[in-house]
């Protein structure tokens, strides 16, 4: 964003910024946002008129009225609504996977996943670091300003966009990433030779064989500086290994996020303390309980609901009538399980966050419009739209880690803001229609800019 200044001398205020991106930006000055509405996930309450007071990127003051200090910067959104921006705290910003056409699947053993993730780990780096960049900016445009990264980024992707994007070299999200994703073996790329296997699969995974491994594991993503540690765990995991890992998680002050979606790698992930368990698909009541008694998150993927595969395959591929009935119905059985998973979830008082687990490339949208797409399915799945809005604000701040950096509009925390022209929590589609990005304090787009005028 250009100052009043370097507005007056545009063009040197344009070779500076191109020259110097570090250096040239000028004294932070007070931004005050106005808006028609604030909306707080966590009270549910709305504040209107609402105005939020911004300093040096963070939030000085929140009020319905506050005059603006000398010479500040005055946002005016008009009646829109504002809200805390969102957070994916499960994304692969490095990977969008095209679904191999039908006879081509039929032909490899984990044929959804494996050609594409093999093709982006083998393919080029720099390629794959261009395309994280890309989901990042998308991502942010869209209205979320923090993504948890969970693997899927070869050996330093997500670490090394956080610090480009920290340092202002590209736009996107805060990122938390995890770095290598800790698997055990058999899990991950089933169909590659043995022999050339491992030379490919180091590039994106740390093996877990035994407890010393897997702490092992955990402090070489300590030393690639990684936020926080993905385990995904199967019915090759051990308690004893996921629990070594995460004593050594905890030991460097990082969470452990465990992708566990059956009933027995879930039990696996609550037995060795996880922090956060990814997907848990298949959590029976008496797990729900156990993970709300550990303290332990749930991070609900509506991912698959509604449709998911017919929706992104079809546009591109040629589906057989016969897949077409067969995907419909056992996808409505699974929608079916997944409302009723959402119902336990709530009633259980677990508590629960939420995430895309976006590493899929559709057709005609945006990372950034796929993953609050993806989102909203937990609408449809029956969850209210202000639970909704608090599993991808406040919740996921708090399973995070990041409850006092971001996930509200309060004084401290960072001034990351999203609105909409409507009300997201009577209407949660507004969120497909974020019009008002700012993260950081800095305005990333306004459409509500040019309306106004
Ligand atoms: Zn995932």
């Amino acid at each position: 964003m250009f100052t009043r200044s370097a507005k007056r001398s545009a063009f040197l205020g344009m070779v500076v910024l191109a020259c110097s991106p570090l250096t040239a930006q000028s004294p932070a000055r007070a931004i005050l946002v106005r808006a028609g509405r604030l909306l707080d996930p966590r009270t549910g309450n709305i504040l209107a008129p609402a105005a939020v007071l911004i300093e040096d990127g963070k939030i000085k003051q929140v009020g319905a009225q506050i005059s603006a200090p000398n010479g500040a910067n005055i946002v005016d959104l008009g009646g829109a609504t504002l809200l805390p921006g969102l957070i994916d705290s499960h994304t692969h910003l490095f990977l969008n996977i095209v679904i191999p056409p039908e006879e081509e699947r039929k032909r490899h053993l984990n044929a959804f996943f494996a050609p594409a993730d093999l093709l982006a780990i083998v393919e080029s780096p720099t390629k794959r670091a261009f395309l994280g960049a890309q989901n990042a900016r998308e991502d942010l445009e869209s209205g979320i300003t923090t993504v948890r990264n969970l693997g899927h980024s070869g050996i330093d992707g997500d670490t090394e966009l956080r610090d480009a994007i920290n340092a202002g070299r590209v736009p996107g999200p805060r990122i938390l990433a995890a770095g290598r994703k800790l698997i055990t073996r058999g899990d991950y790329l089933q169909n590659l030779n043995p022999a050339l296997a491992d030379a490919i699969l180091q590039q994106e995974y740390l093996f877990i064989d035994g407890a010393d491994r897997a702490r092992a594991a955990v402090r070489q993503n300590v030393f690639q500086n990684v936020d926080v540690i993905k385990v995904t765990a199967d019915e090759n995991l051990t308690v004893a290994e996921l629990a070594a890992a995460v004593e050594e998680a905890h030991r460097n002050h990082l969470k452990i996020a465990v992708h566990a979606a059956e009933k027995a790698a879930i039990q696996t992930a609550i037995d060795a303390g996880a922090d956060s368990i990814e997907h848990g698909n298949e959590a029976t009541d008496e797990q729900l309980k156990q993970m709300r008694d550990k303290g332990i998150f749930l991070d609900l993927t509506p991912t698959a609901y509604g449709g998911f595969f017919l929706k992104i395959m079809e546009p591109s591929i040629v589906v057989s009538p016969e897949t077409r009935s067969a995907r419909t119905e056992s996808g409505g059985r699974r929608d079916k399980e997944y409302d009723q998973l959402v119902q336990r979830v709530l009633k259980s008082g677990v508590r629960f966050a939420a995430g895309t687990d976006m590493c899929w490339w559709y057709p005609r949208k945006t990372c950034g419009e796929a993953s609050v797409m993806t989102f909203l399915n937990l609408r449809l799945a029956g969850m209210r739209a202000l639970d909704v809005i608090r599993a991808i604000t406040v919740n996921a701040a708090e399973m995070l880690g990041w409850q006092d950096k971001i996930g509200a509009i309060e004084p401290g925390k960072f001034a990351d803001l999203v609105a909409v022209g409507g009300d997201p929590a009577a209407d949660i589609t507004e969120l497909e229609r974020v019009r008002f990005v700012m993260k950081d304090g800095k305005v990333v787009k306004n459409d509500f800019a040019a309306a106004l005028k």
